[in-house]
């Protein structure tokens, strides 16, 4: 018998709820971690002040490394770790309404139902980037989502717009998987063994791109060389773009949207060598590289990464009719397997637009899957992974955060800030108005 959690609609969208009746017993369901149920702020400070522990906490990327100069969040007052669900949701509600038009917060589609209440605007990380943009008049945008995010917010902002990301060490395991450092030095080897040198049809030996979940220094590396970024709504008309001008890819820091995306594209796994940045070459022979279309990097998604075909065929078997949708950073086989793939934005516009009594299997962050059944109870709408395991990074953010960071704002003081320096904020801005001139294509999706 498959998990009731998972195989029928939740009663309601928070997570945190669903988490706390496991904990306690009055749900059969399971989690990854039993430490999903305490608060964030005991992984910010270790015992007596001592640093953290390395890792994001309890969730999908508990065991991905935090780099040792990533920020780190310092002890949260205690009146507001210790203030009830009820407490913090009236104090945030009560500052946003005293800051009015002063901030505006947004929230990602894979936080916490109790922080997304308060959000302005909830979407993906470009689309709030965007978004952020249609409130000039905000001294304050309050980014519930992970580091990268709020560094590309700040990057299309206003000079005079503060970027508060309310958990400084909320940040993204598969942005860390590709650091400058790493990336130049494998520019380099691929200099060496290409040349640099375009062919005589004027296409560059190699073009970088860089997912959006990346740090705002690989933004500026790939603007600096001619790159471009993209997105899992644009990945295939961003790779159109890259081999127009150049004659294979660096694709990074997802292997795995680069490699659903270039083979829906037609180019054969054996095009696709994996980049391995502690590997001389990235593990390649001079042959592989000198035949290779897309390189990928070594990086990926440990949420999406939980995926599995043999949860796509229990859903299957369970519900003979179920469409099961995954989101392209789940390994290729998933992906292979799926009815469709796409962005979270195709994910969601797919449930909007299907015939009611429809039934959804689902391969993304389970704050958004639970979301989207609460929101669609004409659906059937489940998790492909039985196992309650959100995204440890996202789920940093806990509404003790949000209201802290907007209580400072009402005494005068902004916490949190995130900046991107100008030397890296100006070939990033290069980097992503190249992918905002790139048409996209009919579909940003996949279907089967
Ligand atoms: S879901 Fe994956 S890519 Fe998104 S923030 Fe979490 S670790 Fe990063």
């Amino acid at each position: 018998m498959t998990n009731p959690i998972t195989l029928s609609p939740p009663v309601d969208a928070s997570v945190d709820r669903t988490l706390q009746l496991i904990g306690s017993g009055a749900s059969a369901g399971s989690s990854c971690s039993p430490g999903l149920t305490s608060g964030p702020w005991e992984y910010d400070v270790g015992p007596a002040g001592a640093p953290a522990a390395p890792g994001y906490g309890p969730g999908a990327s508990q065991d991905d490394p935090i780099p040792g100069a990533a920020p780190r969040q310092g002890a949260l007052p205690a009146s507001y770790t210790e203030a009830t669900e009820a407490e913090l949701h009236e104090r945030i509600r009560a500052a946003k309404a005293e800051l009015g038009e002063r901030v505006v917060v947004l929230g990602h589609f894979y936080q916490r139902d109790e922080v997304v209440a308060h959000a302005d605007f909830v979407g993906d990380s470009f689309q709030l980037a965007k978004a952020a943009r249609t409130r000039p008049e905000a001294e304050a945008i309050v980014f519930c989502g992970v580091h990268f995010m709020a560094e590309t917010a700040d990057l299309l902002s206003t000079a005079e717009q503060s970027v508060i990301l309310p958990n400084l060490a909320a940040g993204c395991s598969m942005a860390d998987m590709a650091d400058l450092d790493s990336v130049m030095d494998c520019w380099e080897q691929l200099e060496e063994v290409y040349g640099t040198t375009p062919d005589e049809a004027g296409r560059a030996p190699v073009i970088p791109v860089t997912y959006m979940n990346s740090s705002a220094a690989l933004k500026g590396f790939v603007g600096q060389h001619g790159g471009i970024v993209c997105t899992s709504s644009n990945a295939a008309a961003v790779l159109d773009w890259a081999f127009e001008r150049g004659q294979r890819v660096l694709f990074f820091p997802d292997q795995h949207l680069g490699r659903n995306t270039a083979k829906a594209m037609g180019i054969g796994l054996e095009q696709m060598p994996l980049w391995n940045p502690r590997k001389p070459l990235g593990g390649n022979t001079e042959q592989e590289l000198d035949e290779a279309k897309v390189l990928l990097w070594h990086g990926f998604c440990s949420v999406h990464k939980r995926f599995t075909v043999d949860q796509i065929a229990k859903a299957r078997a369970e519900y003979p009719d179920v469409h099961v949708v995954v989101h392209p950073e789940c390994p290729m086989p998933v992906v292979d397997a799926a009815d469709s793939a796409g962005s979270t934005d195709f994910i969601v516009k797919a449930i909007e637009a299907a015939p009611a009594g429809s039934t959804f299997a689902i391969g993304t962050e389970i704050n958004l899957v639970q979301r989207l059944a609460a929101q669609y109870p004409q659906h059937t709408i489940f998790c492909l992974d039985p196992v309650i395991c959100p995204c440890s990074t996202m789920y940093r953010i806990h509404p003790g955060y949000l209201a802290w960071v907007l209580e400072s704002l009402l005494a005068g003081e902004v916490v949190n800030r995130i900046t991107v320096s100008d030397e890296v904020a100006d070939p990033a801005r290069v980097a992503l108005e190249r992918m905002l001139s790139v048409a996209p294509r009919a579909t940003a999706g996949t279907q089967r």
